[in-house]
């Protein structure tokens, strides 16, 4: 039999092609199937083990480019552990740079209600529940299987009650008065190639139409019908200038932000202009 150390090194070597830490994340997935802590692992690299049957499960699916945080049904958002698995796409660190734009705007904002489209594994919501204890929050998704993550990861943080989740189409069944719209929408356009590992992660929360940004529109639209004075948005890397001009016709302003990678990222609007329309943009 094998010692924890050959196990390690000759499953790097397998997923050397594919991954971008081999060593860090086998002897991660060999602490998840022992149970045991990475530090143990490493300080016991001698002991000589069975190779675990999920272990090798593990680390076919890796070969695959299947993502690490289903297997680990574990991601972290916000210096927080959060629920994920292949229900729902999994949460990304650019996203927490939305969270914070709505918790900068409504820290000083008493009993408002803010409600997400699309909230898939939960974590703006939750985050939203946890930092701003007097809002009250409705998060909606499409897909009940998504709300059903979401609810796992609000009762993790015992925010169960402060969040009402809704099945539906972006607002189709929300009826209350919306101080703040936040998103993180599908945006992809269509038929773009994607890397291997999003082909785990559900298209309905990736691809966004046939030019991708047909959700973001809509979202714009719902802000205008219904009056709602602040939208926090993600978007895609090259969509800054569609959004531009789709709010042009509205006669709306947005401010636009970047992620850590100085790459357009998404739009905050927050200060509806008083002539803003409510036409239809032609
Ligand atoms: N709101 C979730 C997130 O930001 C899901 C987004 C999505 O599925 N498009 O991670």
């Amino acid at each position: 039999m094998p010692s924890i150390k050959e196990i390690l090194s000759k499953s790097a070597n397998r997923l050397r092609k594919v991954v971008r830490s081999p060593i860090k994340e086998v002897s991660t997935l060999l602490a998840h199937s022992l149970q045991v802590s990475d530090i143990w692992l490493i300080s016991h690299d001698d002991e000589i083990i069975e190779i675990p049957k999920d272990f090798e499960k593990f680390i076919k699916k890796r070969e695959a480019s299947y993502p690490l945080e289903y297997i680990l049904k574990q991601t972290s958002f916000y210096g927080k552990e959060f629920y994920t698995d292949d229900r729902v796409l999994i949460p990304r660190p650019e996203t927490e740079i939305l969270v914070e734009k709505v918790v900068s705007i409504c820290k000083n904002m008493q009993n408002i209600t803010i409600v997400e489209i699309g909230t898939g594994s939960g974590v703006i919501s939750v985050m939203l529940a946890i930092l701003l204890p007097s809002a009250q929050i409705i998060a909606t998704d499409i897909s009940e299987d998504a709300l059903k993550v979401a609810i796992i990861n609000a009762k993790r943080y015992n925010v169960q009650d402060k969040i009402e989740f809704v099945r539906c189409n972006l607002l189709d069944d929300v009826s209350e008065k919306i101080d703040v719209l936040v998103s993180n929408p599908p945006y992809i356009k269509k038929d773009e190639k994607l890397d291997k590992n999003l082909s785990y992660e559900p298209r309905c929360a990736l691809f966004g139409g046939e030019k991708g940004d047909e959700i973001l529109k809509q979202i714009i639209d719902e802000v205008v019908q219904r009056d709602i004075k602040i939208l926090a948005c993600e978007m895609g890397y090259d969509q800054k200038e569609k959004i531009e001009n789709y709010l042009v016709n509205y006669n709306l302003n947005a401010e636009f932000y970047k992620d850590l990678a100085g790459i357009d990222r998404g739009f905050v609007i927050k200060n509806r202009n008083k002539n803003a329309t409510i036409q239809p943009p032609i």
